[in-house]
């Protein structure tokens, strides 16, 4: 991981050139950039929004502001993909996605992939951590088991 700096909005853009950034999630990938992993949240009702969104739907307000979420949940469920790749890709297939269910809020789920795990002995609603996984010269949040977690 390189060290970037205060991350500006047009470094942003250029680290993360296939993702459409826009203002309410430019928070999100900043934070990203700095292996942190942040949620919009209210500010006046404590409700989490995600997919990103400039107005809380529970109250309406507009008083949101990213926040770093604990990085605990549960899989809530998950899908393995199969396509054609560069055969030069280190991404080793299946790849796995999975919705994680984060324990702030129920329905709040946040998705990336589950590792250290095989893709077999991936289950509805274990318990999982935030981790991170270089790809592309930059950090991804992902989730790996957690045992001892929740329960
Ligand atoms: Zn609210």
């Amino acid at each position: 991981m390189k060290n970037y700096g205060p991350i500006d909005d047009f470094t942003v853009f250029e680290l993360y050139p296939d993702v459409q950034i826009t203002h309410d999630n430019v928070e999100h990938y900043r934070a990203l950039a700095e292996k942190q992993l942040v949620i919009n949240r209210c500010q006046d009702c404590g409700h989490w929004i995600y997919p990103h969104r400039p107005l809380c739907p529970e109250c309406w307000s507009w008083n949101v502001k990213p926040e770093e979420i604990s990085g605990l949940g549960t899989v809530f469920m998950f899908t393995l993909l199969y396509q054609l790749r560069d055969p030069q890709s280190m991404i080793h297939e299946p790849v796995n996605v999975a919705a994680v269910e984060l324990v702030e809020q129920k329905g709040l789920r946040y998705l990336a992939r589950i590792v250290n795990c095989d893709p077999q002995d991936i289950v509805h609603d274990m318990p999982v951590r935030l981790t991170w996984i270089e790809q592309g010269n930059l950090e991804w949040p992902a989730f790996e088991p957690f045992v001892g977690g929740r329960g």
